[in-house]
């Protein structure tokens, strides 16, 4: 295959030369622990690359199939004797795919014309929402189907419903703490697609825990989506470029960029590395990436609030909570310790470790619309954790791992709730 159509994978080729072979990755690749077969693990997944980085092998849908399914969890590069980062050329190789090949209906369309336009992106979904409410029959009060027009990607899958308001219908520009108390920080605010469009209760509740706090919260208008589902999983460069310009003009004026979910953090801490083609993008996403907290990481080693302060939701009071590790949050950014002392500090609820906490949940974004079935076979390891620590609530901090821990424990008949942390906090 010609060098210029291998672009992108060209820029991360050392990290094939990584690979030593020693099949580590196989004891913790979720894929190749349900599948059994050589090109599931990031091993067998380097030999397809570096072959078509020889010239041996041209790109098909046989290959794309084998580099889609990938659920980007780390655990490869973690337990590898060299840390070979073979994600990274995976992703680098959906971008080479992207490019040449195309990506298919209804992803490119998505990426391409819907997440960038936030105007037709929301319209879109309110008219979703009123067919959704009016025509569509309700599950459990909670749950329901995708909105109609995205309708040929749920597979009957059960997630939560789009807000009938969305998050900046319901909250100002700017925040300020009460009246008569000076804000002692301002920070940019990052709700996420998620928060924005489905859970804006829960960017409510992150705004008013750090107004509480003493903190001026600013949610710029301006923004965008973070980019990760089309970039890091759709290898669309072009369009997370767009989506990095936006962002990183919307949150210029601000030390802090704070998000409350582990992926969108992550993928802003990818745009230098993945997206900067020109030295003054480097500059730029480079400076931007140093301005990103998680929320966690945000409040304890930002605010540093001390574990006495932290108060919790009724819901749960005497309650036995679990926390389930991102896998953007911890093996891509490394923050773990920061939502366990949250946690932990929390007086009026008991905390116990999950065994295999970081473990992946299985849903990695388009992964999980690709492959269902096999995303649901890892949920399943998932929920026999959960099982073991005999816990209420499995606290986690990523819309995608809550809505798969909701899916697949409504799906399994198990009675544990599923929150995010800035839901358990007052
Ligand atoms: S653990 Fe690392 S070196 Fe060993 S086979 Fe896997 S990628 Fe290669
Ligand atoms: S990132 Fe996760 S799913 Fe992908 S090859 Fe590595 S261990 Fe397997």
């Amino acid at each position: 295959m010609k060098n210029d159509l291998l672009q992108e994978l060209k820029r991360f080729e050392d990290d094939a030369d990584q690979c030593m072979k020693c099949g580590f990755c196989s004891f913790v690749c979720p894929i190749y622990q349900e599948e059994r077969i050589e090109s599931s693990v990031a091993r067998g997944k380097n030999e397809l690359i570096k072959a078509v980085l020889a010239g041996e092998l041209e790109f098909n849908s046989e290959l794309t199939d084998r580099l889609y399914k990938c659920v980007a969890c780390g655990a490869c590069t973690e337990s590898c004797p060299t840390q070979a980062h073979i994600p990274r050329l995976i992703v680098a190789a959906r971008a080479d795919i992207a490019r040449t090949e195309g990506i298919k209906f209804p992803y490119g369309f998505i990426y391409r014309h819907l997440l960038p336009n936030r105007g037709l992106f929301g319209n879109l979904l309110k008219v979703s929402s009123f067919i959704q409410s009016t025509f569509m029959p309700k599950s459990n009060g909670a749950i329901r189907h995708l909105p109609n027009f995205m309708s040929g990607l749920s597979h009957g899958r059960q997630i939560p419903s789009i807000a009938h308001k969305f998050l900046r219908r319901q909250v100002p520009v700017v925040n300020k703490p009460a009246q008569g108390i000076k804000p002692e920080l301002r920070i940019g605010y990052f709700p996420g697609c998620m928060n924005e469009y489905v859970t804006p209760h829960l960017g409510i509740r992150t705004i008013e825990f750090l107004t509480r706090r003493k903190v001026e919260v600013v949610m710029p208008s301006v923004q965008g989506c973070c980019g990760a589902p089309v970039f890091l999983g759709g290898g669309d460069f072009e369009t997370g470029r767009k989506l990095a310009d936006t962002n990183v003009a919307a949150f210029e004026k601000f030390d802090y960029v704070i998000a409350d979910c582990a992926t969108c953090s992550c993928a802003f801490k990818e745009y230098p590395r993945f997206l900067a083609d020109t030295p003054e993008r480097k500059e730029a996403y480079t400076h931007f990436a140093g301005k990103i907290r998680h929320i966690s990481q945000f409040i304890t080693d930002v605010l540093e609030i001390p574990a006495s302060s932290y108060q919790t939701v009724a819901a749960v009071k005497g309650k036995k909570l679990t926390w389930h590790d991102p896998c953007h949050l911890n093996r891509h950014l490394g923050i773990t310790q920061q939502p366990r002392k949250i946690l932990q500090s929390i007086d009026e609820a008991q905390y116990v470790e999950m065994p295999d906490a970081g473990r992946c949940c299985g849903m990695a974004g388009q992964f999980n619309l690709l492959y269902y079935d096999l995303s649901q076979k890892i949920a399943e390891k998932k929920i026999d954790s959960i099982d073991s620590t005999d816990a209420d609530i499995v606290v986690t901090s990523c819309p995608g791992c809550e809505f798969q821990l909701l899916d697949n424990l409504t799906r399994l008949d198990r009675p544990q709730k599923v929150m995010s942390l800035m839901e358990v906090l007052e």
